[in-house]
């Protein structure tokens, strides 16, 4: 099958497998298996050689798991995808794979907790300065670069504040500089195509919307093959210069015989041989079958997301209403612009009743779940001044976009009206 030019419900069923050639089995096998036959010591040799691609070591990639990296790269339109263990692993290794001690990326400030404390501290405790700029004015990103900035980061719908991020711009700004955006689309998948904008790089927590079913963590980094890394070889030494950790292979190079894949291959070959955040088969398997359903479930996410943000919109006790359905001006062109397949189903509001409204409001939920997560087929709630962002001064909340009073939600998939009545009488009982 042609899979291009096959729509998202097909590939989320079809791509990367058709039916086992030995058995006939048509859903896909968990290969639980550590490691794998070679056929001889020529074939072996091969391998190692990277003159032909096949299973070495599950560290390093596992059949199941290439089924899933095949189906979310033929989504994206990508070129190859590197499954790990996790989104944390999938943002490490998308930056270390470019970037090494004496080197910098420009990042938005508007990021995942979690990234945050990636890029203030570990990645600067290995010599990787992050230079954080406002992500709303895509010109910044250029401005604090230098002759030693590998990458541009950003994530398409963070939150709390969910203003979609300018990903056409940032990723112009950086293409004649030869610095790749790299685009953390976790909250975003299918409602935006980041390769369709000059991203280069797609970073994913699979925990999220591609996984759905809340049991498996996962992440994964997408390479969109679409930036000519020997053309900047003095810009991504990484790629270009002879790699001693693998026989002085040069990637740029190594790579041609299988497509423009040099990133990817450098990623897996290198950053996940050595440093090993590999995904186990098993959560391989439930990943793809959240894949499965991912164009079914993003359009329902996002209609009671829609739902959910008119009722709070209006409802008395709450003083604003974060979604990017709400935005105006420059915000609300960029939600068209990029978010063409949904609004996404993350939505933030703030209580007039700041921290204790916040709280009682999340002690009264009763359909909601009380958790640190998004993107899970139930709907989630969390109250971050209590919780994920409690350690933040009040101006480090303030910046963060964070008040005292706000509150998270990420939509689900239950019906509408059973949502928005639960939504109801916590608010009440919130005094709202
Ligand atoms: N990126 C975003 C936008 C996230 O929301 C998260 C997790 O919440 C991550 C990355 C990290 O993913 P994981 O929890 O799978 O490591």
């Amino acid at each position: 099958m042609a899979e291009r030019t096959l729509h998202p419900e097909t590939l989320a069923l079809h791509a990367g497998w058709r039916a086992d050639p030995t058995t006939g089995a048509v859903a896909p096998p968990i290969y639980q298996t550590t490691s794998y036959q070679f056929r001889d010591t020529e074939h072996a040799a091969n391998l190692f050689a990277l003159s032909e691609m096949g299973n070495i070591y599950t560290r390093i990639g596992n059949p199941t798991t290439d089924i899933l990296e095949q189906r979310v790269t033929a989504l994206e339109g990508g070129a190859a995808a590197v499954a790990v263990a996790s989104g944390q692993a999938a943002s490490a290794y998308a930056i270390q794979t470019l970037a090494r001690a004496g080197d910098n990326i420009v990042s938005g400030t508007d990021l995942y907790g979690g990234t945050y404390n990636l890029f203030t501290n570990t990645l600067p405790d290995m010599g990787i300065e992050v230079r954080f700029v406002d992500p709303a004015d895509p010109d910044a990103f250029a401005r604090a670069a230098d002759d030693k900035t590998r990458a541009f980061y950003a994530e398409t719908l963070p939150n709390p504040k969910l203003a979609v991020c300018p990903i056409g711009e940032i990723a112009a700004a950086g293409r004649p500089l030869g610095i790749p955006l790299i685009m953390d689309n976790t909250a975003a998948p299918l409602l935006c195509r980041p390769f369709d904008h000059g991203a280069a790089i797609i970073v994913y927590s699979t925990t999220k919307y591609i996984g759905g079913h809340g049991t498996s963590i996962g992440g994964m980094v997408i390479d969109g093959g679409n930036l000519d890394w020997a053309a900047h070889a003095e810009r991504q030494p990484m790629l270009n210069r002879p790699d001693p950790s693998y026989h002085g292979v040069v990637w740029a190079e190594a790579a041609k015989a299988h497509g423009p894949v040099a990133y990817a291959l450098r990623l897996r070959t290198v950053l996940l041989r050595d440093l090993g955040a590999a995904l186990s088969p098993l959560s391989a398997f439930q990943l793809i079958q959240g894949v499965e359903t991912l164009p079914l479930r993003m359009p329902r996410h996002c209609d009671n997301a829609l739902k959910v943000a008119a009722f709070l919109n209006e409802r008395s006790g709450v003083t604003r209403t974060i979604h990017p359905s709400l935005a105006t001006g420059v915000q609300k062109d960029r939600a068209q612009k990029y978010m063409t397949g949904g609004l996404g189903a993350l939505v933030g509001f703030e209580l007039a009743g700041g921290e204790a409204a916040g709280r009682a409001f999340i002690d009264a939920l009763q359909l909601f779940y009380h958790v640190a997560n998004i993107g899970d087929a139930r709907s989630l709630a969390i109250h971050p001044a209590s919780t994920t962002h409690s350690q933040l001064s009040l101006k480090d909340l303030e910046l963060t976009g964070v008040s005292a009073g706000y509150v998270r939600l990420s939509i689900g998939l239950e019906h509408s009206d059973d949502i928005i009545a639960d939504l109801d009488q916590a608010l009440t009982a919130a005094g709202a």
